[in-house]
C-alpha cells in the first residue's frame, strides 16, 4: 500500500515524526508496527526495508512512523526518509505486533526507553479517545529532559486524567529493581509492557523477575537495531 507524506514534524533536537495518509481506511490496532520498503539508490548493507511502530493512534487515520536520525552516521534507509518531502510517497508492506493493550481496565504499567514510547503514544491516544485512561503508570527513561519525545502529550494526559502518572527518569538513572519497587506500590496486580532497546528491555524483564513478578503479567517490545538479535 503506497503511503502519501502529508506532515514531517521536529519533535526533539533529532527525533522526527513522519505522517502519512493512507490511500483507503486501514485498521490497526493501537501498539502495531509496520514493515515499509524504500527503494533508493546505494542501499547500505541494512537494505531498503525497515520496521516502525505506529506512533499514531488508529482513530486519526493516519499513519505515523516516529524516529530518532543520527545525521553524520543515518542508514541509507533513514536518509532517504529524512529526504522525503509532502507528498512523496512510501511503500509500506504489512501491519502486525501484538504489543497491544486488550484489558484496558486493568491495572497497568508502561516502561519506556527513549524511542520505545512509539507504542505507547499510540495506545495512550486511542485509549484517550475512548475514555479509557483508568490506572496507568509510565516509567519513562532518556538520557537527559532535551531529548523526551511527545512530552506535550504526556503532561497534557497528565493533567486530564487523574489515572495516569508518569515518572521520568535520565541517564545515569536506570530503571532497576529500586526504582520498579518506589515508583509501583502494587506491582503484584499490575500488568507491565516494555518497549525499547534490546539490553533495556532484557534489563528491566530481569528486575521484574527477580522482583517475582508474574511473566505473565510482563509483555514487551525489542526495539532492535537493523541487523541486531
Ligand atoms: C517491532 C519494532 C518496532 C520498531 N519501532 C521503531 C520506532 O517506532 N522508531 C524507531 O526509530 N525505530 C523502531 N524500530 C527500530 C528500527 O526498525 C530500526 O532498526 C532503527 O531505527 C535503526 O535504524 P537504522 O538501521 O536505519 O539505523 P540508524 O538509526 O540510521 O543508525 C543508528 C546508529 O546505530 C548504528 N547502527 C545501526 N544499526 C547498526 C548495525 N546493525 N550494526 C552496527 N551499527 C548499527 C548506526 O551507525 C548509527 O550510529 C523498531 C524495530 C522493531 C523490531
Amino acid at each position: 500500500m503506497k503511503l502519501k507524506l502529508i506532515e514531517k514534524k521536529q519533535e526533539t533536537n533529532d527525533v522526527f515524526s513522519f505522517i502519512f495518509q493512507p490511500p483507503n481506511h486501514v485498521s490497526w490496532q493501537a501498539g502495531q508496527y509496520v514493515f515499509y520498503k524504500l527503494p533508493h539508490d546505494n542501499p547500505d548493507d541494512r537494505g531498503d526495508t525497515r520496521i516502525f511502530t505506529i506512533s499514531s493512534p488508529p482513530y486519526q487515520e493516519r499513519i505515523m512512523i516516529t524516529t530518532r536520525f543520527f545525521f553524520q552516521e543515518n542508514s541509507s534507509f533513514k536518509k532517504a526518509l529524512f529526504s522525503k518531502e509532502v507528498g512523496d510517497s512510501i511503500e509500506s508492506l504489512r501491519i502486525q505486533g501484538h504489543f497491544t493493550v486488550e484489558e484496558p481496565n486493568k491495572k497497568l504499567v508502561f516502561i519506556a526507553g527513549g524511542i520505545g514510547i512509539t507504542p505507547f503514544h499510540s495506545i495512550l491516544l486511542e485509549l484517550e479517545n475512548r475514555n479509557k485512561i483508568k490506572d496507568i503508570i509510565l516509567i519513562f527513561s532518556n538520557r537527559n529532559e532535551e531529548s523526551v519525545v511527545f512530552k506535550e502529550t504526556m503532561d497534557r494526559l497528565e493533567k486530564k486524567f487523574q489515572g495516569i502518572r508518569i515518572k521520568y527518569i535520565y541517564s545515569p538513572q536506570r530503571c532497576n529493581k529500586e526504582l520498579i519497587k518506589e515508583s509501583v506500590p502494587d506491582i503484584y496486580e499490575r500488568i507491565f509492557y516494555l518497549s525499547g532497546p534490546i539490553r533495556m528491555v532484557k534489563s528491566v524483564e530481569e528486575a521484574l523477575e527477580e522482583l517475582n513478578v508474574n511473566r505473565e503479567n510482563i509483555r514487551k517490545d525489542y526495539f532492535p537495531r537493523t541487523g541486531e538479535k
